[in-house]
């Protein structure tokens, strides 16, 4: 019998599935405290995780802990370099929530650039005619997107902007001209150079040395006025501090964030009350089918651990 801590409630069709399985018996862990984490987590042989953090404080009294299923695919919540370490293996839900990001992005390039918010309060306060064309509005067709990391989000996002006839860009080192071609998109090598004339920039990347604080000021001043920035994907690719700095001095239009340098971000970030930018709390793949589908596989590839029957495209190559 294989004893799994479930960190963080999931949906219930995860819960269902261990539920049926007779190998294991788990418990939820409501209480995601350092101190608790410490105090119970060395009694499981996996664990499930979604957003807390998991460093060698809390790792270093698992002896037990074989396996960690992320409910996600991000990996920047765990200490890589001591699970390598002590051969602890990570799990992501590879195929569960591209298209609910990829879906994320295209309701805020849509927010941002159909004048959602504005025309729905122009209705509501009577000034049907009045008010109208001080919104403006724009159409998707032939804009250009950059999409900046063509991994499993990048690749089911362009398939949508290819739908609204957006012109489409890809900047991604590890993929090669011809599978970004085969998708319909033209590759870049030079994103300094290439983010000058697009309209739109969406982020699909890790968080890492290379990629934190990719976007700064001095990047972001060379862009297009009509600019909009979209991140998805972890917050500290783009510089805060230098976005709202370009978004206050007009030197891009707007900005969608789902993901934060700190989340919660500090009540006092500007970011917050700048009405040039769209926010949504680390949401993206809030969605029911999403919710349901990563829950099934973070139990799905806790099982097929146990059972040594993991498949290739969950495992974090450490
Ligand atoms: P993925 O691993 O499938 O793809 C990432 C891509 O980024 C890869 O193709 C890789 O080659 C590329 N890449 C790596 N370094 C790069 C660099 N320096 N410049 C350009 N490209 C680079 O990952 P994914 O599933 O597509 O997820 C992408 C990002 O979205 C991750 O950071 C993940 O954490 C984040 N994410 C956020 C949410 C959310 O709720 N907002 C949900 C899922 C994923």
């Amino acid at each position: 019998m294989f004893k799994i801590g479930i960190i963080e409630q999931i949906d219930k069709n995860g819960i269902k599935l261990l539920e049926k399985h007779p190998n294991f018996n788990f418990e939820i862990i409501e209480n995601v405290s350092k101190e608790n984490l410490i105090k119970v987590l060395p009694k499981y042989d996996g664990v499930t995780l979604r957003v807390v953090n998991l460093d060698e404080e809390i790792l270093k009294n698992c002896k037990k802990l074989k396996v960690i299923s992320r409910h996600g695919v991000g990996i920047d919540n765990v200490d890589l370099k001591y699970i390598k370490n002590k051969k602890i293996s990570l799990l992501i839900t590879a195929t569960a929530n591209a298209v609910a990001v990829a879906e994320h992005v295209m309701y805020m390039i849509l927010s941002l650039t159909k004048g959602i918010t504005s025309y729905d309060q122009i209705v509501r306060s009577g000034d049907f005619k009045k008010k109208v064309n001080d919104v403006k509005t724009y159409e998707l067709l032939d804009k250009k997107i950059l999409i900046a990391g063509f991994g499993r989000i990048g690749k089911s996002l362009i398939k949508r902007c290819l739908g609204f006839e957006m012109k489409v860009s890809v900047y991604d080192p590890y993929v090669t001209k011809e599978i970004i071609e085969s998708y319909g998109g033209n590759k870049i090598d030079n994103l300094e150079n290439d983010i000058k004339s697009v309209d739109f920039v969406s982020f699909h990347m890790p968080l890492n040395i290379k990629t934190k604080n990719l976007i700064n000021l001095k990047i972001l001043k060379t862009m297009k006025k009509e600019a909009i920035l979209i991140n998805t994907s972890r917050g500290g690719i783009i510089n805060e501090k230098d976005l709202n700095e370009a978004l206050n001095k007009k030197i891009i239009f707007a900005a969608g964030l789902d993901v934060f340098e700190k989340e919660p971000p500090d009540k006092n970030n500007p970011l917050l009350k700048n009405p040039r930018v769209l926010l949504s709390p680390h949401s993206a793949t809030f969605t029911n089918e999403c919710k349901s589908r990563m829950s099934v596989e973070t139990v799905q590839n806790l099982i097929d651990f146990f059972e040594n029957k993991t498949k290739d495209s969950m495992i974090v190559k450490l």
